[in-house]
């Protein structure tokens, strides 16, 4: 029996969407479900490395048109608030993930892909060579499945994947919390501030505003009995860098958003037939910039693969090796550097790296490279 669709996705942010298009653009049937009704706020520094920009173009957004911030220093500052600078090679632009995402999700309607809003995918089934995609709603068919969920879903929990098992420790236990702002800051600049257990990035995006995002652990939450207000003011304002820009800029929401239980743990990049992309996959730790991007890359990494087997070109089991080998070559050091680097931000040792880094800037030309790709 003909299936009801050759690709059927799990989520629809930057690496469901991107997979949408480029499977609508070359013919094949998609149906893509989200959760959410679109265009909504996520938790995100919404800095995104110049990496992605020709494809983001090429899928049809017009990014040179919209008069987007280009960020191209980056200012580091130590707990006590001390300053250091860099400039960034590759550079990025600013964009929020209400504007992008609602862009993408137009264009993947005007492509012709089925898309499934405020749908939430509650499992998976892989029978006789096709997928069973069940959601809230309905039940439906696809040849190929993707899980483009990001960090952390009730599939993740209903699959019981490692990650998602293990005891809280210190890659799996942070919240993130994000606010848009407006702020005296320069537009070509994106910054990241430590304090203790965590840091805080502010870069402009469209419209005159800024995107002021931090992470941390739980356990500083919890020591500041669950308050977001008492744990700024506690604690991230020990760093007189944040507590100047929290208490001189202008909130543009009457809360933040806040998501928790974000791990960096290692991920499968196939679950029973189904090829995980974006953060579903495997999170950088957000310091690199890059999670974005990397979604997007992923995106084409395994539409390559879909299309071998929609063609008949491979089977089933070599889109799976070759997606997860293409994967692993292209994001496994990145994510193995972010971890490393993770775990001396926002430590004692801050200062010490930072004074270094600054000191011999072909170190940061390393660390950028390792965690950053070519142009795709
Ligand atoms: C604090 C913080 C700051 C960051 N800053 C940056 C940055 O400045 N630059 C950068 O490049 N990256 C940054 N990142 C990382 C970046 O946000 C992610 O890497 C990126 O969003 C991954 O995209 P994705 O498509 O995999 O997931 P997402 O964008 O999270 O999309 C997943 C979608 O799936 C939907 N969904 C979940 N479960 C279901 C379900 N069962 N059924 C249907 N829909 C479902 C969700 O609603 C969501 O829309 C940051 C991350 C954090 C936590």
């Amino acid at each position: 029996m003909a299936n009801d669709y050759d690709i059927g996705i799990a989520g629809g942010g930057l690496a469901g969407l991107c997979l949408s298009l480029l499977a609508a653009d070359a013919g094949y049937s998609v149906a893509l479900f989200e959760k959410e009704q679109y265009p909504f706020h996520k938790v995100c520094g919404e800095y995104i490395s110049y990496e992605s920009y020709d494809f983001v173009m090429l899928l049809g957004l017009p990014l040179a048109d919209m008069n987007l911030p280009e960020i191209k220093h980056l200012q580091v500052s130590d707990m006590n608030g001390r300053l250091y600078d860099f400039k960034l090679d590759t550079g990025g632009f600013g964009i929020s993930r209400y504007t992008i995402d609602n862009m993408l999700y137009q264009l993947a309607l005007r492509a012709g892909v089925a898309v499934y809003t405020e749908e939430k995918v509650t499992d998976i089934h892989f029978e006789h060579n096709n997928h069973i995609i069940q959601t809230n709603k309905r039940k439906l068919t696809a040849t190929i499945a993707a899980g483009a969920y990001g960090k952390r879903s009730n599939l993740d929990i209903k699959w019981k994947r490692s990650f998602a098992e293990k005891k809280p420790d210190k890659l799996n236990n942070y919240i993130g919390v994000k606010y848009h702002v407006r702020a005296d800051f320069p537009k070509s600049h994106i910054a990241l501030h430590n304090f203790k257990n965590g840091y805080c990035g502010i870069s402009a995006v469209e419209d005159d505003t800024y995107c002021l995002c931090y992470l941390t652990t739980a356990d500083n939450l919890s020591a500041n009995t669950g308050s977001i207000q008492k744990m700024q003011e506690n604690v991230l304002y020990r760093n007189p860098v944040l507590k100047k820009l929290f208490t001189e800029s202008e909130f543009l929401y009457d809360a933040p958003l806040t998501i928790s239980q974000i791990s960096f743990d290692k991920k499968t990049q196939v679950e029973n037939h189904i090829l995980m992309l974006g953060d579903a996959a495997g999170m950088i730790t957000p310091l690199c910039g890059n999670g974005m991007s990397m979604a997007m890359h992923a995106a084409k990494l395994a539409f390559n693969e879909m299309h071998g087997l929609l063609e008949r070109k491979i089977s089933r089991v070599e889109m799976e090796s070759g997606y997860t080998a293409a994967w692993r070559k292209q994001f496994a050091v990145r994510l193995a550097t972010g971890r490393l680097v993770q775990r001396l931000m926002g430590s004692n040792s801050t200062a010490f790296v930072l004074k270094l880094l600054h000191g011999f800037p072909f170190l940061g030309k390393i660390f950028i490279r390792a965690t950053h790709g070519k142009r795709f």
